[in-house]
């Protein structure tokens, strides 16, 4: 009978966050596939579990990839841990969950924390809808190509973000975005826990002057919804005519109204008929 792989989330900070249910997995299982052993053995030795350990990591991922899931066919549990939180989100994992997916492998989840969601949950931003960015890239064209593409998006965004690059990329994000509510999250369940709430503009201020330390989560605001003028039809059928004028057929020029005007493009053009007909 083959195993299975179990991904289990580990804490971000405060090992008191690690639920029994990560403890018993990480206890039971035949191996442990972690992205740097010498981070995990740490957490292994707080819990008094003495399991083998495998290297994951992004530049040996193919090569034990193939390894881990042979040792799953065959039979044995692989527990996958990453440095800190769930393995996946900005750490190695995705790929070993799909091949492990296609092989047919059972692959099942011991929820842990999470920073970016814990970060958006105290920001007071809006949590409702939101997108997960990860971190910006440091290549200037896809990070270029990264911000121009969050322009218009609506939803409140959660960036991750190391220290030392704090500066630029709130920078980078006014440059972008413009003015907008942001909530710096720093330090997330440990002793200098902290949650700056600003604007992208003061927070360039801020960190002119301050050299921001440890672990950060960005959260920035959406684009406000801008709602779209109303029309009535007689207006829509006034903006056809005037494209009429400027050269469109009566189809064209009902056509580009109705997108205009969201106003449906058959209730135009018979009207534009009818008033021609007159
Ligand atoms: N897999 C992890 C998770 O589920 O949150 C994220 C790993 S990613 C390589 C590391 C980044 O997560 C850090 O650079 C920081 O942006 C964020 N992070 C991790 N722990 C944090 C903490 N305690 N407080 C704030 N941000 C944290």
């Amino acid at each position: 009978m083959q195993g299975k792989l179990i991904l289990v989330g580990t804490p971000i900070g405060n090992l008191g966050d690690f639920s029994p249910r990560g403890v018993a997995a990480l206890g039971e299982c035949d191996f442990i596939a972690a992205e740097d052993t010498r981070v995990s053995v740490k957490l292994l030795n707080h819990f008094g579990i003495k399991k083998p350990l495998l290297s994951y990591y992004e530049h040996n991922r193919i090569r034990r990839g193939e390894e881990i899931r042979q040792r799953i066919l065959s039979g044995e549990t692989c527990v996958l841990v990453s440095d800190a939180g769930m393995p996946v989100i900005s750490d190695p994992g995705e790929e070993l969950v799909a091949e492990c997916a296609r092989c047919g492998i059972e692959v099942s989840v011991v929820p842990g924390p999470n920073a970016a969601v814990s970060a958006l949950a105290i920001s007071g931003l809006r949590g409702g809808r939101f997108t997960f960015e990860g971190f910006l890239s440091m290549n200037k064209k896809s990070r270029r190509a990264h911000l121009e593409s969050l322009v218009s998006e609506q939803r409140t965004m959660i960036f991750y973000e190391a220290p030392h690059k704090l500066r630029a990329t709130l920078a980078d994000l006014l440059g972008a975005l413009g003015e907008r509510n942001i909530a710096i999250v720093r330090e997330l369940t440990k002793l200098h826990e902290e949650a700056i709430r600003t604007t992208l503009g003061k927070a360039v201020e801020r960190y002119a002057e301050e050299n921001p330390k440890g672990e950060i989560v960005l959260i920035v605001e959406g684009a406000e919804v801008v709602e779209a003028p109303e029309f009535t039809l007689e207006e829509a059928v006034q903006l056809a005519l005037e494209y009429t004028e400027q050269g469109l057929t009566v189809s064209e020029a009902a056509r580009k109204a109705a997108h205009t005007s969201g106003i449906k493009k058959s209730d135009i053009y018979k009207e534009l008929i009818s008033e021609r007909e007159e």
